[in-house]
């Protein structure tokens, strides 16, 4: 794996956590993306050298509804960048961690994800996600 790529917070109210984000780092939202797939809304940030990803559920039966319901707002997930999400993918499966999607999806960002399950992880849900570079 290679550094941080982001880090993912699940908010209530994009807009409301927009304006929070913006006064706490000085910078706004780069951008606004939906991944309809996932029931979700995400913006991004850009501090330094560093990404935060806020995301917002679009319907109640998402995964991001169903995390802020247990858990309420908060840290939500740990992306990784890496080189190779395949590869990657089978050397965490052989050394016993659990992948939620084999098969890499689309995320948002311009990047194809994939997930660990967080019983495996100290319960840190990781993402590992691999630019998708312009052929
Ligand atoms: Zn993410």
């Amino acid at each position: 794996m290679e550094k941080i790529e982001h880090i993912g917070i699940a908010v209530k109210n994009l807009e409301a956590s927009n304006i929070l984000f913006e006064k706490l780092l000085g910078v706004p939202h780069y951008k606004i993306e939906e991944v309809a797939s996932e029931g979700v809304r995400t913006s991004f940030f850009k501090s330094g050298p560093n990404k935060i990803e806020l995301l917002e559920a679009t319907k109640p039966d998402s995964p991001i509804a169903k995390y802020l319901e247990k858990k309420g707002e908060g840290i939500h997930h740990i992306a990784f960048a890496v080189e190779d999400i395949v590869l990657e993918i089978e050397r965490l499966k052989g050394e016993g961690f659990v992948v939620l999607n084999e098969i890499p999806k689309k995320g948002a960002d311009n990047k194809r994800v994939a997930f660990l399950h967080p019983k495996g992880t100290n319960g840190v849900l990781v993402e590992l996600c691999q630019e998708i570079k312009e052929s």
